[in-house]
């Protein structure tokens, strides 16, 4: 349920509705918006009684949510979620870019790709430290050495950085990552969800393979439910009868989020086609459409990568694709309405 309040209400009487709430067993999540600040109840709301609340003095409008997710909603949180991370912001207009490789390999590669992708415009390094791979017997990522790499990283570029987490038991090395990303893989692994929920750093979830809109969206309300409202959400590609590509980007996800939930949307078009040649017309698609990033891999020499080669960008290829990115973005923001 979320109660509506008129402008600029008396504190003493927002005080004394928002105790008398909580007496009822409901929790209150209070979003200051220009124009409005929305109380939205979470709980059990069934014995809340519409028409009184509606009754009373500082009181605009009550509305029922449908949806299963709470915090997760636009109805909410009107307002688009900024996330800050070093000296950059996700959502609210900027254009983010991740780039850097599939995995951390070694010293030298880490510094080479972070260097050409932040000479090309990237605002924030990835790099994966720990890697889900369908094969116990592939490279399985280099774990608190990659980690460290990537902090190396960060200090020569200053670019922030985000790498994923697997399990709960990880997390006290993701102490100085500026950004936890939640792969496709785990995007249903609660206790994790939950765990990140318990610490303020930004979260980044991927959609799981074959999740609906609703199920990320629960996944996002797991990681707020336990008090952290840092969410970022990524589309990554689905799973289709196309076996063309490795997966079907879902453009669609961008105005679905849009609507319905007030993340900032990062779209991730390297692992949604495993093919390089058809990174940069998707990442265009992306800005087009609304996306407030994109998230690329890249390597120095994707033909030697230890994972995923083929879909990686070389720097150059890189580079012009930024470029266009950055035109593209700048130009779509005069045609804001
Ligand atoms: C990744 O970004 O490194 C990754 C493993 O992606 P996904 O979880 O989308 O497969
Ligand atoms: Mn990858």
């Amino acid at each position: 349920m979320i109660v509506i309040l008129k402008p600029n209400p008396n504190p003493s009487q927002l005080s004394h509705l928002k105790t008398w709430l909580e007496s009822k067993n409901v929790s209150i999540h209070e979003s200051v918006g220009d124009s409005h600040i929305i109380l939205g109840l979470v709980g059990d709301t069934s014995k809340l009684d519409m028409d009184l609340i509606s009754a009373i003095d500082i009181v605009e409008d009550v509305k029922r949510v449908q949806e299963p997710y709470k915090n997760a909603n636009r109805k909410f949180h009107e307002e688009d979620t900024v996330i800050k991370v070093g000296n950059t912001q996700i959502g609210g207009g900027t254009l983010t870019v991740m780039a850097g490789p599939c995995s951390v390999e070694n010293e030298e590669q880490m510094l080479s790709v972070a260097r050409s992708v932040k000479a090309a415009g990237a605002t924030i390094l990835r790099g994966g430290a720990f890697k889900p791979r369908t094969s116990p017997y592939a490279f399985q990522g280099l774990g608190k050495e990659g980690i460290d790499l990537l902090k190396l990283a960060r200090k020569e570029t200053g670019l922030p950085i985000i790498t994923e987490i697997m399990e709960i038991s990880q997390l006290p090395l993701f102490d100085d990552v500026d950004i936890i990303q939640v792969g496709t893989r785990n995007m249903q692994n609660f206790n994790l969800l939950r765990e990140l929920g318990r610490q303020e750093k930004p979260v980044m979830i991927k959609r799981g393979m074959s999740a609906t809109y609703e199920e990320w969206l629960m996944s996002a309300e797991y990681v707020m439910a336990s008090g952290n409202e840092n969410v970022i959400l990524c589309e990554r590609g689905i799973r289709t009868f196309e076996s063309f590509t490795r997966n079907t980007l879902d453009i669609a996800a961008i105005p679905v989020l849009k609507k319905l939930s007030h993340f900032p949307v990062i779209i991730d078009p390297s692992h949604a086609t495993g093919k390089s040649a058809l990174v940069p017309n998707l990442a265009m698609a992306a800005v087009a459409g609304g996306a407030d990033g994109v998230m690329i891999e890249v390597h120095n020499d994707p033909s030697k990568a230890w994972c995923d080669g083929p879909q990686s960008l070389n720097p150059e290829a890189f580079e012009k694709m930024n470029k266009k990115l950055i035109a593209l973005h700048s130009f779509m923001k005069t045609m804001e309405d």
